[in-house]
């Protein structure tokens, strides 16, 4: 994306021969939990956080992960990985049926904490990443991290407004079932 600021991330593949991104996957992540503004998350997504820095980092000592994009605070946009490639975001993870979601999805994380409110900011530029991404790639599905992988992860949580996405994207709702509680 032209207007991201880019840190490239070591942690993606390539994605199967013939598969494209049909799924966006929103998260959340502030590092440590409930913290803005630091460069931990960078660091984290470009293997090169200090896990002595803070007692929560302990626990991600090892870890390669990275989302394809990161929206901070203030809506500014950080790019980790092409969209082309595989980024390692979703983990053990299933979406209608269909499990590995990184093999084709595109990751954002938005900077909070889940089941907390995220900024203006934040939904103003997803929403205009959202419909760059969906004229690049055939996009047919958004859920959360809470929604393909409901026993491991609960971002971004009750606090994201996707009744305020879908109403500014006009997307089906039917791209939006999980989040919607509309039945999948
Ligand atoms: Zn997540």
């Amino acid at each position: 994306m032209r207007t991201a600021r880019r840190c490239e991330s070591p942690n993606f593949g390539a994605r199967p021969v013939g598969v494209e991104p049909e799924l966006i996957v929103i998260h959340s992540i502030s590092l440590p939990p409930g913290i803005y503004g630091g460069d931990a998350i960078e660091r984290l997504f470009t293997n090169r956080l200090d896990w002595d820095a803070h007692p929560y980092f302990a626990q991600l000592r090892g870890l390669e992960v990275s989302a394809h994009f990161v929206l901070r605070r203030d809506g500014e946009l950080l790019q980790f990985v092409s969209c082309a490639m595989r980024a390692w975001h979703a983990g053990v993870s299933q979406w209608r049926g269909r499990a590995h979601c990184n093999d084709f999805s595109i990751g954002i994380e938005l900077e909070g904490l889940e089941g907390e409110a995220f900024e203006s900011a934040q939904y103003d530029a997803l929403i205009v990443l959202m419909r760059r991404i969906a004229r690049g790639y055939p996009i047919r599905g958004v859920a959360g991290h809470e929604h393909i992988a409901p026993n491991r992860k609960r971002d971004p949580g009750a606090g994201f407004d996707w009744a305020r996405i879908t109403a500014a994207l006009r997307w089906p709702r039917t791209y939006f079932p999980e989040a919607l509680a509309i039945g999948a």
